[in-house]
């Protein structure tokens, strides 16, 4: 499958859209990130190294086939372009790839958190678990080789003391998972802020994943069974999602009443409480509110 020159200009004018996005977002600063889109099956639209993703034009993309050569375009592709390389040879379901710097999911980074545990129904259905690449130097070889661990497996990933990459069927699809990681990454911060973060319980997190096969979500892969890794050292094939057991309930109270946290319930912290999803989404969205502009 090729794609026509007509298409291409339109995919040209595309990343311009997501990269003045991201950048208008603070996903990116300077000339951090990069976006590429397949062309059929052995072409890569890329954004060129050194511009910045806020203020690109359709004429600066470059062209690449599958082992980064570069077929057209006046500027040399992203000094990432390894990283995409890898995505590409491992996910032929793949047709795009974003890299950004989003400032809170890049805190959990560099604090060596996953964002890993079950919060919230959108992210587990999208994406599931958020695992950390280990970190290599950026435009090495070495970074490839730490995506290869989650990339079958994972949609999005955080990259250690770096940023995040994501993928997806399509270009906005790569892009909205994006935004799906900063946001699940801001609303896991004030969370955690607040001193509780309720996870829903591993019978939920199983009906969710039932409801994936419901809306024809494919990827990524499904979560590990009883939430463990597999054992072996190679790529990932299953999802860690952290989930307690339910015992019949669907939202289960992580850590209740540790002391110096905020209790917010008015009780002793220690008994479970229980909202709605909506109660759930409007407390958050009201604490992010709080904390002023993102
Ligand atoms: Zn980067």
């Amino acid at each position: 499958m090729t794609a026509d020159r007509a298409s291409i200009d339109q995919l040209r004018l595309d990343i311009c859209e997501v990269g003045r996005r991201m950048y208008a977002r603070g996903y990116t600063a300077s000339n951090d990130g990069n976006i590429s889109v397949r062309l059929g099956d052995d072409r890569l639209l890329m954004t060129p190294t050194a511009v910045c993703k806020g203020f690109m034009t359709p004429d600066m993309m470059c062209i690449t086939d599958l082992d980064g050569r570069k077929l057209e375009g006046e500027r040399n592709p992203s000094s990432e372009m390894k990283m995409h390389l890898e995505v590409y040879r491992h996910r032929p379901d793949a047709r795009a790839v974003c890299h950004a710097h989003p400032p809170t999911a890049t805190g959990f980074a560099v604090a060596g958190i996953p964002l890993d545990k079950a919060v919230l129904a959108e992210v587990l259905t999208t994406l599931g678990s958020i695992p950390i690449a280990e970190y290599a130097t950026p435009s090495t070889a070495e970074l490839p080789a730490a995506v290869r661990k989650f990339v079958k497996a994972h949609d999005g990933m955080l990259l250690a003391n770096h940023g995040a990459l994501t993928l997806g069927a399509d270009l906005f699809s790569a892009y909205y998972k994006m935004e799906t990681i900063e946001h699940f990454a801001k609303i896991s911060l004030v969370a955690r802020q607040l001193g509780r973060e309720n996870l829903l319980a591993r019978e939920e997190v199983e009906r969710l994943q039932q409801l994936r096969g419901t809306y024809g979500i494919k990827a990524p892969a499904p979560i590990c069974a009883d939430g463990a890794a597999d054992s072996s050292d190679g790529p990932a094939t299953c999802q860690v999602v952290q989930s307690p057991a339910g015992d019949g309930q669907r939202l289960v109270p992580e850590l209740a009443g540790l002391p110096g946290r905020l209790d917010l319930s008015g009780d002793r912290g220690d008994r479970e409480i229980r909202l709605t999803y909506r109660e759930l989404s409007a407390l958050i969205e009201d604490a992010i509110r709080a904390l002023g502009p993102s």
